[in-house]
């Protein structure tokens, strides 16, 4: 899959697009039209696209940009290649041109502009040619999140993450590191965090701490001793938020004992994640845990007096239907968490997923829309609402992941890292802090990267300790 960029350079804009159509592709920029290629060019003041095969021009589309800036431009690119691709491939796109992963930010930043409901809601249908439902949801979840973003202002979130799980699941493309193999290297890479957990308190001790998230990988991969030597160096070292959640996602990492030690240090959120409750789907998933394990891993935590319970469960998972996502959804009721996530499966780079794709048949779009009206049905039967929600490059069915939760019982953390209205700091290896800063110009956003490798974690952790303080330190004044 070739494509040309004439008079301007958004690539990953142009790429995201032909994506929608194209799927797991080899996507090769190249200078002249050769075998299938999209050509996406700036013209004075259009936005011009044409698609070729084997140098035959097969479709064209241009518009006129609306304004002369970065957005408008990028905007008017985006455009041309989706009405110019879907004369040669016409797709269901349920998000219409919308390649972002936050379709929520976009409605505050319409309502920033001034924009009133109405027009958010017209701009998304005619402009960026998003479904009548996807639009309803995108303005649901945003003022959804309104409450949530506003009390936020001014604090700061922590991401810690221990990267360990059980075995490797088959779409997984987070830093995570096969216990067997690693479980020599967890109290060392524990040392490591506490020197990064030490120096990042100091750095934010005038700060208030809005939330802590530990995840992963899974957290509670650690044993009983590990866990207690976490949350103690977290108690020490930070002040108490008003959301503590800890991942709890593997139900066969977890036992009373780890969960009584959750509570003994006031965590409040933890996440157990069936991801399916069918087992032929886990084994198939490379998911060490059956349906009952996590049934018991459940009431185990009740049992542990944990009242936030938060459940997430993926659609798309390979040989799964209509009906494996009505019982999982049957499962869920009896359980009645008090959150649940529904993503649709994506394939990805670094997921086993991807390196065997041939072996699968991956989920039609008309079916991922059934799975996704049973979840959104039975969520609101439940007497939960969507609150947050994402998208990610490679998703079947170009849909999105949300979070559904009863009321009063939306993740915080969830929603400000979506929304990027505050700086969220990450520790341990893969962590990617993300810092916010307001400016008259408007929200600069800033990234320091952890190095993902827990090897390079744990020997260049003073490196990593330099580039926080390199990147933070203005930041935080
Ligand atoms: S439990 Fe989560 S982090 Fe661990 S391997 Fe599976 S998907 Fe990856």
């Amino acid at each position: 899959m070739n494509y040309i960029l004439k008079n301007h350079d958004y690539s990953d804009d142009i790429v995201v697009t032909i994506m929608m159509f194209y799927p797991n592709e080899k996507y090769i920029q190249t200078e002249t039209p050769d075998g299938f290629t999209v050509l996406s060019a700036l013209d004075g003041g259009k936005a011009v696209a044409r698609v070729y095969d084997s140098g035959e021009e097969k479709a064209g589309f241009s518009l006129d940009i609306a304004a002369n800036d970065e957005h408008s431009v990028r905007f008017a690119l985006r455009t041309a290649v989706f009405k110019c691709l879907m004369q040669v491939k016409p797709i269901k796109a349920p998000w219409g041109t919308l390649t972002g992963v936050r379709p929520a930010k976009l409605v505050w930043t319409m309502w920033n502009e001034g924009l009133t409901d109405t027009e958010v809601h017209d701009r998304l249908l005619n402009s960026y040619l998003v479904t009548p439902e996807k639009t309803e949801l995108a303005i649901k979840v945003a003022k959804s999140e309104k409450r949530i973003v506003e009390n936020g202002r001014g604090k700061i979130g922590l991401y810690i993450g221990i990267p360990f799980c059980p075995t490797r699941c088959l779409y997984c493309s987070f830093t995570s590191y096969p216990l067997d193999k690693y479980a020599k290297k967890v109290d060392i890479y524990l040392d490591a965090l506490e020197k990064e957990i030490k120096f990042t308190a100091g750095l934010i001790k005038d700060k208030e701490l809005e939330s802590i998230y530990i995840g992963g990988g899974t957290p509670t991969s650690l044993n009983e001793a590990q866990l207690t030597r976490l949350l103690t160096m977290v108690r020490d070292n930070f002040k108490f938020p008003a959301e503590y959640t800890v991942e709890a996602g593997r139900p066969d990492t977890i036992n009373l004992e780890k969960l009584r030690i959750l509570k003994q240090f006031d965590v409040g959120r933890i996440s157990i994640n069936p991801q399916t409750l069918n087992d032929e789907t886990l084994i198939a998933i490379g998911r060490r845990h059956t349906v009952d394990d996590f049934y018991k891993a459940f009431e185990l935590a009740r049992q542990a007096g944990h009242t936030h319970i938060n459940t997430d469960i993926i659609l798309g998972l390979p040989g799964e239907n209509e009906s494996h996502v009505t019982k999982t959804m049957d499962g869920l009721e009896r359980l009645s968490p008090e959150s649940i996530t529904v993503h649709t499966l994506a394939v990805k780079r670094a997921s086993r997923l991807k390196e065997t794709l041939d072996s699968y048949e991956l989920t039609t779009f008309d079916l991922m829309e059934k799975m996704l009206d049973i979840t959104a049905k039975r969520t609101a039967k439940m007497g939960m609402q969507p609150y947050y929600m994402y998208r990610q490059k490679n998703m079947l069915g170009n849909f999105e992941n949300v979070g559904y939760c009863k009321p009063s019982h939306e993740c915080i953390y969830n929603v400000q890292i979506m929304e990027e209205q505050q700086s969220i700091i990450a520790l341990g290896a893969g962590g990617s802090t993300k810092t916010v800063e307001k400016t008259p110009q408007g929200d600069k956003i800033e990234r320091i990267f952890n190095v993902k490798s827990v090897d390079d974690y744990i020997t260049r952790i003073d490196e990593m300790i330099q580039r926080k303080k390199q990147g933070l330190e203005n930041v935080l004044k």
